[in-house]
């Protein structure tokens, strides 16, 4: 059995920056560990795969090779199970499903990710009292349930926002604020505050979201609310409502496949509203041309635009063919090689999340600091690989909203 007594804080620590500075993907494919399930490290308001980070800090604290995900258990059952070794250590540990430490005496056995024990996917629920009774959706006015330093828990459809489109496994919710009065008219711009805040942590640790629709819906129940499962925020944007405000619009996608949803649910829907056919494909299931992905990584020597820098792995070296103009339906970026970067991963993930943007110059810029590691400033080109500005553009307006 492996011996983790000596394991310090410091080694820890070491394997979380290590974590964040190769990106969750090349994370896992160079260490052979797998995407955490259940048991999660929340460090500075990040969430990190807790066997993973103790297997790779073992290595460290012991000048050896780190483990690998057959040496030893994750969870929390018995003394040298990884959450419970990170957990002894001082360590925050999320566990789907469970109630979060550090809550409030009040709100103790509330604040909880994923799926509430005891609570089924079509469940009916009287009212919003009756879903904060179950911790399903703790606040009783408040559409989003969450907080702005840890993520959203859940969100209620109420069809308070007129922006917001439905079609069952795929869902384009509206943030909140705004409004004259709740369910209002929108008479402001929406702010990057709260719940707002609090989805956009879901798509960075991949937290689920549970979501509930209200009687008022299309898709909602006769009478009540209705639990309709976990959904997994994908995308978000500032754009611009119906009402000529700004809004915030998150892509929300089921964890399960459309038929399950409509097999669970569609005896509680309104007698009015036929069970709706199935529109289009998710933002997941979009296959990514794989030739070009290797052409753009070849021509630029697998060396990231950015900071110039290569990374070799075990077996490939270590870069991400990104697009500018996103995939998926609410950016809707086209997959060509003229909307492909090639980044390493930190400038990949600070790319996507709209840290920087690449100006009509190829000028590599942020509004208030300047990018580390990055002497020229401008992003390394290569002839044969032509961008298309208009897409440089999309991206900008989309950091410009952002930041
Ligand atoms: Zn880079």
């Amino acid at each position: 059995m492996v011996d983790f007594s000596n394991i310090t804080k410091n080694s820890i620590e070491e394997a979380i920056k290590e974590f964040d500075s190769l990106g969750e993907d090349s994370f896992y494919s160079l260490y052979g560990f797998f995407k955490e399930k259940k048991y999660s490290l929340l460090y500075n308001n990040k969430t990190y795969p807790s066997k993973a980070i103790l297997g790779i800090a073992y290595g460290f604290e012991n000048n050896t090779k780190p483990l690998s995900p057959n040496d030893f258990s994750g969870g929390m059952s018995g003394k040298n199970t990884a959450a419970s070794v990170l957990d002894r250590l001082g360590f925050e540990i999320i566990e789907l499903g469970k109630p979060q430490k550090g809550a409030s005496r009040g709100n103790l056995e509330r604040n909880i990710f994923g799926e509430i024990p005891g609570v089924k996917v079509g469940q009916l629920f009287k009212d919003r009292k009756e879903l904060s009774e179950h911790r399903v959706h703790t606040p009783t006015m408040a559409g989003i349930s969450g907080s702005q330093d840890i993520g959203a828990y859940s969100i209620v459809l109420s069809g308070g926002y007129e922006d917001d489109i439905d079609e069952l496994d795929y869902i384009l919710y509206t943030g909140h604020g705004g409004q004259d009065n709740p369910g209002g008219k929108q008479v402001k711009d929406q702010e990057f505050l709260r719940g707002n805040k609090a989805l956009t942590l879901n798509i960075q640790q991949n937290l689920p979201v549970r979501v509930i629709r209200g009687h008022q819906v299309e898709y909602g129940p006769q009478n009540g609310y209705r639990y309709d499962g976990l959904y997994y925020v994908k995308n978000y944007q500032k754009t611009k409502g119906k009402s000529g405000y700004y809004v915030f619009r998150f892509e929300l996608v089921s964890s399960q496949a459309y038929e399950n949803i409509v097999n669970t649910i569609e005896n509680t829907f309104k007698d009015e509203y036929e069970v709706p056919e199935r529109v289009s494909s998710t933002s997941d299931k979009i296959k990514r041309n794989q030739s070009i992905v290797k052409k753009v990584k070849e021509l630029h020597n697998f060396t990231c635009q950015v900071c110039g820098e290569f990374f070799q792995g075990v077996g490939d070296p270590i870069c991400i063919a990104a697009h500018i103009k996103p995939l998926g339906r609410m950016h809707n970026g086209p997959d060509v090689i003229e909307n492909l970067l090639c980044l390493c991963p930190n400038h990949h993930d600070l790319f996507d999340r709209f840290g920087f943007f690449i100006d009509e110059n190829l000028n590599i810029m942020q509004l208030n600091q300047e990018l580390p590691k990055n002497p020229s400033k401008k992003l390394i080109t290569n002839k044969k690989h032509m961008i298309n500005p208009e897409f440089l553009n999309y991206h900008k307006t989309q950091y410009l909203i952002v930041n």
